[in-house]
Order: structure tokens, then sequence, then C-alpha cells
């Protein structure tokens, strides 16, 4: 890659003022104080990130160009320019990305990680279908902790890969795919999925509970992986097992998913069955709460959306899954407008979307946003960006810890290549990231500390055996679909 004068001029500058820090440090915000400029007064860090631009999405949306960011014990301990950071900081290591921009790490509001294995499975059916000739049967037939851990391996790759450091997750064996976020190193909300019927890991309400509450045990206190509860929908958990699934929350402080409103169908079953909206059926049970992080939402109302805004339940917005499956447009506009925290979510790569690309995600909420409000300054860039990172985390109560680029919070970050042909020029940062980058420029994805993907490798997964196993099950998910069925 041929390094232009500008940025061979900042890895000396910044290689020179990390090296021999003299500056002041008046540019640095968040920097603790200092007495003297000798080396020995420099306040030990264990990595300091560089690199062209460093957008921190934080309250008043600041942009430091160049820009750095300090980092000891997993979190951010300071973010600035280069050399403000330098006369004050002493790294155990630099990671220069001086083509960069370096941005919160992604939030994902909504996946199924362990479906990665039936990627293209069925597509280009209508739901139902795809649903009760494939998925149900695939999964009736293989769904396993090995499964579910080999599926989610695969997923984790692809995310970290792609700049996503934080996903929300909703499936089976869910103690199975916390091993595998842990492996990986991500950061995670995992719900265990309950629905009235009998699914691979719980054959009745009884077993989910038991069950759940040993996953929440298991994984209290972990650093990263965050266990939750998560019934599937409204159309297909009874008011028991919802309100079953919400008292095991609160006494675990644990989160809630559960998909809310994503079909026409759905929301006629509910009306048909209770008279009311899916969200109001839901208020009248007393099921919403701040740790409900609704996915979906395409058939709310406006009356909907107020209450959702005044329980402050998040809501994980699906472009690509919404027209995949013609599930409809979820009007996101006016439900930012009456207060609900919005992230972006891909859903499962099984059919609905059929990858994690958190950057299409961005700019298809932007367009379809447009295209159907039939307004092209309906939700800029900037507002996309925003839902992909500290929008996404408040609508997962994580927004104390993630989200943002600020002293104090984990530092999970990622870096984007501005050094390519269709990210050049740059006029406006947040345009370039939302409409012009894709997922292979991200060369930096970073959780908590810890490269995860340094631009060239997963360093925390042997990614080519993470593919061999992926391929491996699709031969045996193949062969399990041709085989008679077993004899009930
Ligand atoms: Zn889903």
């Amino acid at each position: 890659m041929k390094v232009s004068r500008a940025v061979a001029s900042f890895v000396l500058a910044t290689a020179a003022c990390l090296a021999a820090p003299q500056a002041a440090a008046a540019d640095a915000p968040h920097a603790p104080s200092k007495k003297s400029s000798s080396s020995s007064s420099l306040f030990p860090v264990d990595t300091l990130v560089a690199a062209a631009h460093v957008l921190t999405m934080d309250g008043t949306d600041r942009v430091f160009s160049p820009g750095a960011v300090a980092i000891k014990g997993g979190r951010i301990v300071a973010v600035g320019t280069p050399s403000g950071l330098a006369a004050l900081y002493s790294p155990k290591q630099k990671i220069l990305r001086p083509n960069a921009v370096v941005l919160p790490g992604l939030v994902n509001t909504h996946t199924h990680a362990a479906m990665n294995l039936l990627r293209g499975i069925a597509d280009d059916l209508p739901l139902m279908d795809w649903l009760t000739k494939y998925i149900f049967p695939a999964e009736g037939k293989n769904v396993s902790p090995g499964f579910v851990k080999a599926g989610t391996l695969l997923a984790c790759a692809e995310m970290v890969r792609g700049g996503t450091t934080t996903f929300a997750d909703m499936y089976y064996f869910e103690s199975d795919v916390a091993s595998a976020v842990d492996q990986c190193g991500m950061r995670a909300v995992l719900g265990e999925t309950w629905l009235d019927f009998p699914v691979p890991d719980h054959k009745d309400l009884a077993e989910s509970i038991t069950m759940t509450r040993a996953f929440l045990e298991k994984w209290k206190g972990h650093p990263r992986v965050i266990a939750a509860v998560a019934p599937h929908a409204p159309f297909t958990n009874s008011k028991e097992s919802l309100l079953a699934a919400r008292d095991l929350a609160l006494e675990f402080k644990a989160p809630l998913l559960i998909h809310v409103s994503e079909t026409k169908d759905e929301q006629k079953q509910i009306t048909e069955k209770y008279g009311t909206t899916p969200a109001k059926w839901l208020e009248s049970i007393g099921f919403l709460g701040p740790n409900v992080l609704a996915a979906h939402g395409v058939w709310l109302d406006a009356d909907d959306m107020r209450l959702l805004a005044e329980r402050r339940v998040g809501l994980a917005h699906n472009p690509e899954s919404n027209m995949k499956l013609a599930s409809g447009i979820a009007p996101i506009v006016a439900a930012r407008k009456a207060g609900i925290a919005v992230g972006l979510g891909t859903d499962g790569v099984a059919g609905s979307n059929n990858d994690l690309d958190m950057w299409e995600a961005m700019d298809f909420a932007g367009k379809l946003a447009k295209v159907s409000t039939m307004d092209p300054t309906a939700l800029p860039a900037k507002d996309l960006l925003r839902m992909a990172t500290i929008e996404g985390a408040r609508a997962m109560k994580l927004d104390d810890r993630i989200g943002s680029l600020e002293a104090g919070k984990r530092a999970d970050l990622v870096a984007v290549d501005l050094g390519k042909a269709r990210t050049h020029p740059v006029w406006d940062l947040y345009s370039t990231l939302v409409y012009a980058a894709k997922e292979s420029d991200v060369t930096l994805t970073m959780v908590e500390g810890r490269v995860l993907w340094n631009g060239t490798r997963v360093t925390t997964l042997d990614e080519a055996k993470v593919i061999r196993d992926a391929e491996d099950w699709r031969k045996k998910i193949a062969a399990s679909l041709a085989a008679p069925a077993a004899p009930k």
C-alpha cells in the first residue's frame, strides 16, 4: 500500500511524541494531573491506539484528528490527541492506524448466532414454509451443544472481522453460546429462548425455568457475558411463561429479550386472541420494563411507541431481515421521536439476512427510512452510526460501559481504513463510514482492551478450523435432512 506523505508524517510525529513525550497536555481531555514532564512521571498504560481520527460518539460528538485512546486494564483512561496523550502516558504497546478512523465497537442488538451453520439452507420462501420445511426439521435433528458452539464461533469470527464487539442473542444452549463468546473474547447479552413447545434443550416450562436459572447462576459476574431470559414472542409464549421469564429476569437483574410485532400475522393473532396489540398485551400483564429489549417492532402503532418509551424498553431494528422476509418497514423515525432507544440488528443469517454485517444494517436502515417516509433527511448518517453504537448500547442498557469512547468506559473499539478508493475522499466521516465503508475495511477490533482482529487474523480463534467445523456440520445437517424421519 502506498503511504502518502501526510500519513508518513503522522507516523513519524506519533512515534516521536510517544517515544519522547515533552509537550504540555492541555489538549488531552480526561487526563490526570501531571506535575512533571520527565518520563518517570508518565502514567503507565497497557495500550495507546493512535489514528488519523478518533470519533468518540460521546455526548458532544467529539472528534480528534489525529486522535488517540489510552487504555489500561481493559478500560479507557483517556481520549485526546496523540501528542497530548503521549505527554501523559507511557504505553506498553502502541497500535498505530495512520490511515484509519477509530470509533466505538459496533453493537448488534439482535442475532441468533448459532444459526450461522444454517446460512443459505433455504431462501426466498414464505415464512411458514421456510420454518416448517427447513428450519424446524434441521434444528430438531441437529441442535446440540456442539452445533451451538460451532455456529457461534463461526458467527464470532464473522462479527469481529466486521467490527462488531457486542451482540444480543436469542437461541438454545445459551451456556454453550457463552463459552464460544468467552473463547472469542467478544461481549454479549445471551438470552436462553423459551417457547410453549419442546425445544432442543428443554421440553416444558418447568425445565425452561430450571435450566435458565442454572445458566444465569453460572455466568453471573462475568465481565463480558451477560446471561438473559428470552421468551420468544407474545404469540408463541403463554401469559404464564412470559411472567415466569419476567420474574426470573427480575430475580437475577437480567435482561429480557423478546420478538415483538414482527409480522402482520402476529399482529392479527394477538388481536384475535387478546383484542389488542402485542405491546399493549405485554403491558397489560406487567411484562414491560427497562430490562426488556424488543426485536423488530415493525407493526407498532403510536400508542405502542409511547408505551415502550414510557417503560424504557429498548428496540432492535433489523432492516434487512424485515425486507428479506417481507415483514414490513418498522416506523423507526417515529419510534426514535417517541423517545425509544433504537439499536440496529442483523437477525439470524439462516434465511433472514444472510450475514451479520452491521455496515449494511446502517446503510439499509437509512435508505429504508428515507424511502418509506419519502424524506431524504430522515435518519442522517450520524444518527445511523449512533444507532449502531451508543444508542444500541442504550437500548441494551449497557451505555454506562460501552457505545462511546470516553474515559472510564470499556475499551471496545474498532478502526476503519480510510485509505481505499471507495473511502476516498473524506468530506464527512459519518457519511464515509455509513454510506461507503464496508466491513472489509475494518482493520482493528478490540474488546475490553484486547485485540480480537488485527486486520490480518482473528487473534483468539483458529479461523481455518472454525470454517472446517462449519463445513462438517453442513454435511451432517444435509445428511440428517435426507434421512427418513425417526419413528415416533
Ligand atoms: Zn430474531
